[in-house]
Order: structure tokens, then sequence, then C-alpha cells
């Protein structure tokens, strides 16, 4: 007698072989038979699923998260377990809680609100710092049961932190970066799943850059080659230029010395609208030479959401707009609507001394109207400058009118990359390509700006089903990019595919029915802090370890999702 039976499924394993009907046997956490419906089968079992007419595909594994915080208060780890993700990598970036002194907290919330936009209320509220080490973190989370598994790296800004304290932003000596080298290796020994680092200068707090950012390669090499000694071999980096020779020539070496996998963060990005083949092309002849790079793509553009209630839109540093931003939503959309405001307000300028920041508020030809479903590979022709244009109009007058629409509650889409030339052909070409892993969700991160940790549904709902603009994914092409590759990319062999004797991590998808909602804003954080949240249906259940998590889009209550040391 078996503890679950999942009958008649169609079954897409995750390894990219066909799909075929299939009953699935579970046992205990582990799929323990698979035959074919009917006969003699798999025999029975004291919970029957029956899957006919569903999708069976293992849980999504994703492997580009900020989770440190929450992973520590809240059990269910939405919006990523919506979606029917089962593992989640956190760490990433190189920024994260542990280690930590107990006097350095402050730095640490401060350093992930700037980068990730993570409030910092609800970190300080949500919180309890129950560790200092890194091993004491991770055994924090190995003590809270919770709805999907867990995989944490050592993120290096916080052990710059760590052992430079207030010269975490300076050069490290050689004791220093010695010292720092026995705390990644504590982590490491603990069970940390990897290890990561920031290089980008596009990732700031109050203090400045994230600490470690400019650290020389020295450094790198030094802390990144203690993977070498395993059990964890992979070093991640977020990068603006992953090309530059000296930032190329590094993360090579790593990659070569240490049998470790060193994953970067590609997009198509417009001063380089075909850098991102090179960039393959050069992962793909080191392959050959047995070094292991492995670009890190998305499976959709990179995207700010404004409205009203975002971080940022177009009218966030206009005089006018700051005198109403702290009214209730209703009020302020109730005064953006009076003609005399509205005039004044389309007459200003942004008062803000970065021209990125205007730039990036102002690409009006870069915003779309994001409804529900939203479309995230908009006709460059529905663009609100193409609209503006068309209807005679100013594009700021076409936003400010778009972002009133449902009582002020619209979203605007404005992709950051990936988007050069008005598709996701060049998406599509990253995510097929051998040595490329799907991730950049960044789930748990980015709260007022960003929602992409539904990404595993987009595949879905958007590769398989609903593009109309190109080429297409195959079911088992999409299920394997999500699953057995990400999942080998961090090493993890117990799960990714179904399988006899792998962790039963199951979707049941009624994929004609699947739909991915649009995002929304909640204030659902600790002291009500505000996040992007995005729902979907069609996941009729989630099982994660041998135990249904979700049926129906309805969180069940079983908590069997642990901490995954290596
Ligand atoms: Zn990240």
């Amino acid at each position: 007698m078996h503890d679950l039976v999942i009958r008649n499924a169609n079954l897409v394993d995750g390894s990219g072989a066909p799909a075929r009907p299939a009953d699935i046997a579970v046992d205990g956490p582990v799929v323990s038979a698979i035959a074919a419906p009917g006969g003699d089968g798999v025999g029975a079992a004291r919970r029957e699923i029956d899957a006919d007419g569903r999708l069976v595909a293992p849980g999504w594994v994703d492997i580009h998260t900020h989770y440190d915080g929450q992973a520590t208060w809240d059990p269910e780890l939405s919006p990523s377990s919506w979606h029917g993700v089962t593992t989640v990598v956190m760490g990433n970036c190189g920024v994260g809680f542990a280690p930590v002194r107990p006097e350095a907290t402050d730095f640490l919330i401060e350093l992930m609100e700037g980068v990730e936009d993570i409030p910092g209320t609800a970190l300080h509220e949500g919180i309890e710092w129950r560790w200092e080490t890194f091993g004491e973190y991770l055994d924090a989370l190995d003590d809270m049961p919770r709805v999907v598994d867990v995989a944490a790296q050592v993120p290096h800004a916080a052990v710059r932190a760590y052992v430079l304290g207030e010269r975490a932003h300076e050069d490290a000596t050689d004791e220093e970066i010695a010292e720092m080298a026995e705390v990644v290796r504590e982590g490491l020994r603990a069970g940390a799943i990897g290890l990561s680092t920031s290089r980008t200068v596009l990732h700031r707090s109050v203090h400045g850059l994230v600490p470690g950012t400019r650290a020389p390669a020295e450094e790198l090499l030094r802390l990144g080659g203690l993977l070498a000694e395993g059990p964890a071999r992979v070093f991640e980096v977020v990068t603006d230029q992953p090309e530059l020779p000296e930032e190329r020539a590094w993360m090579v070496e790593l990659a070569r010395r240490g049998a470790t996998r060193v994953t970067y963060g590609l997009a198509q990005v417009p001063w380089n609208r075909t850098g991102y083949r090179d960039a393959l092309a050069d992962a793909e002849q080191l392959a050959r030479a047995g070094v292991d790079v492995r670009p890190q793509v998305s499976c959709r553009p990179t995207g700010m959401l404004f409205g009203l209630q975002s971080s940022l839109h177009p009218f966030i540093a206009h005089p006018t707009y700051r005198a109403l931003a702290r009214l209730p939503l209703a009020e302020r959309v109730a005064r953006l609507r009076d003609a005399e405001v509205r005039a004044r307000l389309l007459a200003e300028e942004p008062d803000v001394a970065s021209p990125i920041a205007v730039m990036l508020m102002s690409r009006f030809d870069q915003m779309f109207r994001l409804d529900d479903p939203p479309e995230y590979e908009p006709d460059p022709a529905t663009s609100v400058a193409a609209v503006a244009a068309r209807t005679g109009r100013l594009p700021a007058e076409v936003a400010l009118d778009w972002m009133l629409d449902s009582e002020g509650e619209a979203l605007l889409f404005a992709p950051l990359a990936s988007y050069v030339d008005g598709n996701l052909d060049a998406i599509l070409e990253m995510m097929r390509h051998p040595r490329s892993v799907l991730g950049l969700s960044d789930g748990g991160a980015h709260c007022g700006l960003i929602c992409d940790a539904s990404m595993p549904t987009y595949l879905l709902t958007h590769w398989v089903k609903g593009r109309t603009r190109g080429e297409r994914l195959g079911l088992e092409e999409a299920v394997a990019l999500q699953t057995s590759r990400t999942a080998e990319a961090f090493g993890f062999t117990d799960r990714g595919r179904i399988e006899p004797g792998k962790r039963a991590d199951l979707n049941v998808i009624d994929l004609d029915g699947l739909t991915l909602h649009a995002p929304e804003m909640a204030w659902d954080l600790p002291a009500g802090g505000r996040r992007l949240v995005q729902r979907a249906d069609g996941y009729d259940y989630t099982v994660v370890g041998g135990e249904v998590t979700f049926e129906s889009g309805q969180p069940t209550g079983a908590r069997p999702g642990r901490l995954v040391r290596r």
C-alpha cells in the first residue's frame, strides 16, 4: 500500500523525454514506482489523486531568490510557493543575513533594503536574530518547518561586514582575507550550497555599493577557491559587464582552478544587443576546455512595474506629485484626476539629480499597460509612446491615465533588458542554449517594483501555450529548463526529475486552465510592509517530499519543506 498514487498523469518527468501516460507512486518523501496506467500498475494507495487530463511535472527549482529574511518568519514563502516552486536557493548576489555580529544587524538590513528593495521595517520586525555564524543561521532555518525546501549560499557582503566591520567597503589586508576565508569555510562546512558576490554598480544601499563589489580578483579567488574543497561547488555572481576582460578573467580562473561552477546573470542589453551571443559562445568554448561558467538567464524581461503604489513611476520625482505622495491612494487618484493638478504635473520635470533615474522613469517607448492576464512580450506599437503618437497626446499624459485605471492600482510594465528588439527572441535563444541556466526570478525581492517569482508559471503560460509573436518551447523542453537543468546547476541530485528514488516534489497542473494573473500590491509583510504578489490558477496540487502542500491554489497546512544542506 503506497502513501500516495497519482493516476492517469500526463507525465513530463523533467529529463526532457517525451510526455507519457503514467501512474506515479509515492512512499514517504520519494517517488517509489512509475508504471503505465491500467493493468497491475503501481498498486493501491492510502491516497489517490486522479490526474486524468493533467500534466504532472517535477516541482520547480528556483535557483535565484532572496528569501533569506522571509524564510525565517514565513513558512509559506509566497509568492514562489503559489507557482509550484518546491525548492528555492537564497543568498544570491552577495547579500544575506549571516554571518552577522549582534551590533551589525542593521547594516545587513539596510543593505538588503537598498539592494533588493525589501522593506527594512518588515525585516526588523520579521527577523529574530538567533544566529551569528552562517552555520547557526542554517540551524535556525532548519528549525522551522515550511512549505518549500530552501538552500542558502554564503553571501560575500555579509562575510566582509563580519570581518571588516565598518571598513566593509574597503580593501582587506592579507590577514583579513584569511579571516574571511575561515568564515566562508565555516559556512560551507555547515551546509551552504554555494557562495555569492555582487559586482554591479546598480546594487546600492545607503552605505554605497555592496561590500565586495570592488574586491580584487585575489580575494574572490581566495574565497571562491574554497569551493574546490567541496561539497558545494557554485559561485554566483551578479555583474553588469561579464564581458569585461578583467571580470571574465577571474571568473574563468576561479572555475578553472577550483572545479567550481561560476554562474552569472546574463541579459540582452541595449548598448550591446548581440553581446549575449558572445557570452553564450564563450561559455560553450570554456565548457569544451572543462571550465564550467554558466550564464544565468530569465524567461522574460526583468521588468519594473510602475504604479502609484510602486517604488518608482514616471511622476514620483515631480514636485506636484511629491506634495500628494503621502495621501491615501483614493485621495491621490482624485487629485490626479483634477484638471488643474494634471496640467501642473504634466508641465513639470522630475526634480532628481541622477540622469539614470530620469532616464528609467521616462522611457515611454518601453512602458506598457499590464492587464490581467499580463502580457510580458508586448507589441512595441502598444507602448505609451506609440499610443501617445497615434492619439496626439503627451506620453506622460498617457502614462498617467493608464496608472489611474483600476482606481489607481493599475501597473505599467517597463522592461529593463532582453526586450531590446521589441520581442523575446533573444530570451528564447538564451534559454535554449545548452550552457545557460534559468534563474533571476529574484523571488522575495524588489518588493515595490518587480514581481518575477512567477517566472516558472510564465514559462508554461507564455512559452508553451500562449506566445503569438514567434516560436514557442516544447512542453518537455520548458519543464526540463525549470527542473533538471536548474537542479543540476546547483548539484541537487535528488530532485528535478520524476524517477523512482527521487524526491516526490511534484506539480499536478491543469495546463489548459493554467493562468497567470496580474501582479498586485499587498501589505502583508511584517509591520504591514508592502510587496508585489502575483497569483496563478491551474496548479491543482503541489507535492513536496510526498506531502500535498497546495490543493487548488490553497495551502493545505502541510509543511514538509526543510533546509537542504550540501
Ligand atoms: Zn539577485
